[in-house]
């Protein structure tokens, strides 16, 4: 067999498409613009790329991009005052705090200031919480980009036989409760893991957010299984800078039944999801009905 390949490329394209269409229409009849602030402290190469590339979205779909980009030295203090300032500013729906920050500052307790109302990237604790709940949250953008690809492929998602493999908070767990919110049997499986192999060739759905290069291999993955490679891994190969998954392409998309490339397929969704969240929380914040097929 040969696996159909999930095109996230295409398929964030289109989403992009729908948010821009339902911002025009909230400008037109409601006269409102979804705004996202994102937040970079410091001058990691890697987050400049990603803010750069956020911005750049927000604004093809017209919603208004506030940036604030802050010295690497920013006090903690300075940086609560800043979040406070967004929280309370009407114009801003959702804040992002590009990860990681400087060590000095605490990652939690930042996130945890944001408005859970705003929190686009759906770290907040009460949005974890109303997640693992099964209420109405603000979902982690990757894991969201992940289960839209899914429903798209299979429609329904009710009984299907879902193995997670790997438990971080803004990947591996958000996406098994994603999974188990459409009625998925779900198996989150960790570096303790026994038998990974066999534990993996039980997935109808497997998705892999590992972090190890091309770790999950074809003789791992079931026959006709959907395979959603979560991985972004740079490393060298014949002397070339490459993008791998978590995922070995080539032995499991002769296996699988459909897989997600890399790149150009969980990727692309990622940004498209901060834009489908931010356009919730706008819709949410003005008691709008919100965008159909762009939430959880
Ligand atoms: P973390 O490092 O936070 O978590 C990795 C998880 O994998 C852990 O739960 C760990 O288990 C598990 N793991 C590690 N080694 C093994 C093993 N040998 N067998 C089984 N499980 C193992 O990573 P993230 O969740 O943040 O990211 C995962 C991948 O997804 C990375 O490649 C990252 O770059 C990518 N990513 C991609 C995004 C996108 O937009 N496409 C967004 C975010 C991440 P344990 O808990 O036991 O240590």
């Amino acid at each position: 067999m040969t696996a159909k390949v999930i095109d996230g490329k295409a398929f964030a394209a289109k989403v992009r498409g729908q948010v821009a269409e339902h911002v025009a229409r909230l400008k037109e009849a409601n006269g409102i613009q979804p705004g996202l602030a994102v937040v970079l402290v410091g001058e990691d190469p890697a987050s400049q790329v990603y803010v750069r590339n956020k911005h750049a979205s927000t604004i093809e779909v017209g919603m208004a991009s506030f940036e604030h980009r802050l010295d690497a030295s920013t006090s903690e203090a300075e940086l609560l005052a800043l979040i406070d300032k967004l929280n309370a500013d009407p114009k801003v729906h959702g804040i992002l705090v590009q990860l990681p920050l400087p060590g000095h500052l605490n990652s939690e307790l930042v996130i945890n200031r944001i408005d859970p109302a705003k929190d686009v990237d759906g770290f907040h604790i009460s949005n974890v919480g109303l997640l693992g709940t099964g209420q109405k949250s603000m979902v982690p953008c990757t894991p969201l980009g992940c289960l839209m690809m899914l429903r798209d492929h299979h429609g329904k998602l009710a009984g299907l036989n879902a193995v997670v493999v790997g438990r971080s908070n803004i990947v591996g767990k958000p996406m098994a409760q994603l999974l188990l919110g459409d009625s998925c049997t779900v198996t989150i499986a960790h570096s303790r893991t026994k038998d990974l192999a066999e534990v993996c060739r039980r997935a109808d759905i497997l998705v892999a957010a590992v972090g190890r290069p091309e770790m999950i291999t074809g003789e791992m993955v079931r026959p006709g299984a959907t395979v959603i490679d979560v991985g972004i891994n740079r490393i060298e190969r014949d002397g070339k800078a490459k993008l791998v998954g978590d995922v070995h392409y080539e032995s499991a998309a002769a296996v699988a039944g459909a897989i997600t490339p890399v790149p150009g397929g969980v990727g692309p969704m990622t940004i498209a999801c901060l834009l489908a969240n931010t356009l919730t929380a706008c819709c949410r914040a003005n008691g709008l009905a919100e965008p159909e097929g762009l939430t959880a």
